[in-house]
């Protein structure tokens, strides 16, 4: 007899990790819908997708009802623009994914008897105060400045996870993604790292922000959807961090990319976005312990690996500068 498959919803399915996320899903033998409704995320991310029968995708907008026919067994929570720039250009669009958009899949959740875990961050920690950040950690968070629209959303996104784990016993996951890069990243989603290749690929100077002096640690997007696969089939309700621990200045980051892609151009400082986090780590004692995880992707070598994914995309790409449904989604 044939097994029937597990059926998975991924909302922002058609971003850059919600896209990784549909790949695992597949080949780990589930029948996979994506939703999106393309703010940020593209169709060129799944494209290679359509032809599977597993495969389904709904253009939906999350932070509205959301209706999906039939059995659900796991629900993964990943629509949110998640760069600064992002979330300066769509504030209200942000807060609504990550409050109203997480409440009507909860209930969705609830609904299907489904098990369901929400993308949240680092930004939960702020500009943190503890280093490295463990998830004891409450943070220090600014709500009213510029990121706060996102680190905000997010914050309650957990609280109302929570709330649904406690008060209905809902099956639930939180995990608090660091930094991931990897192929599929908007080069124009003005995140440091497709800034700084696109920036390398057009013959453009490197903009480091403020004097560089500030610290990231950057997670291959493998290692990042190995870490929440492990998370979801864990029976481990409260916040898990992933993220790979290797710190780095921004100076240095941009110095490896100038080595990497062999630009001739310089770097230019440019001023520091407000409430721009001096240094930020992932503990990851709590992954290690209770889901047997830690990254195996080296920046050496998960940089060569985005650094080729770019390269080869066509020339008008690098061009692109906003991103295509914007107008209709500013509210
Ligand atoms: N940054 C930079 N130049 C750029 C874009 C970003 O120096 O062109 C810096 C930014 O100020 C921050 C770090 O790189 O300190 C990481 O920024 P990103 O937007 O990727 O994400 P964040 O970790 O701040 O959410």
């Amino acid at each position: 007899m044939i097994k029937k498959k597990e059926r998975v919803l991924i909302t922002g399915g058609a971003g850059f990790l919600g896209s990784h996320l549909c790949d695992r899903f597949l080949k780990e033998g589930f029948h996979v819908i994506a939703m999106d409704n393309l703010i940020t995320g593209d169709l060129r991310n799944i494209e290679h997708l359509f032809k599977n029968p597993d495969f389904e995708f709904y253009h939906h907008d999350v932070s509205k009802y959301v209706h999906v026919p039939g059995e659900l067994h796991y629900i993964l929570h990943f629509a949110s623009p998640a760069s600064p720039i992002d979330y300066l250009k769509i504030p209200i669009q942000t807060l609504k994914v990550g409050s109203l958009g997480t409440h009507n899949l909860l209930g969705l959740a609830r609904l299907k008897k489904c098990r369901i875990l929400v993308a949240s961050t680092s930004e939960v920690y702020g500009d943190p105060l503890v280093h490295p950040q463990s998830e004891d950690y409450y943070g220090n968070v600014n709500p009213i400045g510029p990121r706060g629209v996102y680190d905000e959303a997010k914050r309650f996104q957990e609280a109302m996870t929570m709330a649904y784990h406690r008060f209905h016993g809902l099956d639930t996951r939180i995990v608090r993604i660091f930094n991931t890069y990897g192929p599929r990243m908007r080069l124009n989603d003005g995140r440091v790292l497709p800034a700084f290749i696109g920036q390398a690929l057009r013959g453009e100077d490197l903009t480091v922000f403020g004097d560089g002096s500030q610290t990231r640690s950057f997670c291959y997007v493998d290692d990042q959807v190995e870490g929440i696969f492990r998370l979801l089939m864990s029976d481990y309700h409260l916040p898990v961090n992933i993220g790979n621990p290797e710190e780095v200045t921004i100076l240095a980051f941009a110095e490896e990319i100038i080595k990497l892609t062999g630009t001739t151009q310089k770097i230019v400082f440019k001023p520091l976005p407000q409430d721009d986090p001096k240094q930020r780590q992932p503990d990851i004692t709590l992954a290690k312990k209770i889901l047997d995880w830690e990254p195996k992707v080296s920046r050496a070598e998960g940089l060569r690996l985005t650094y080729d994914y770019f390269r080869a995309l066509p020339r008008e790409v690098l061009y692109e500068r906003e991103y295509r449904n914007f107008d209709k989604y500013i509210y």
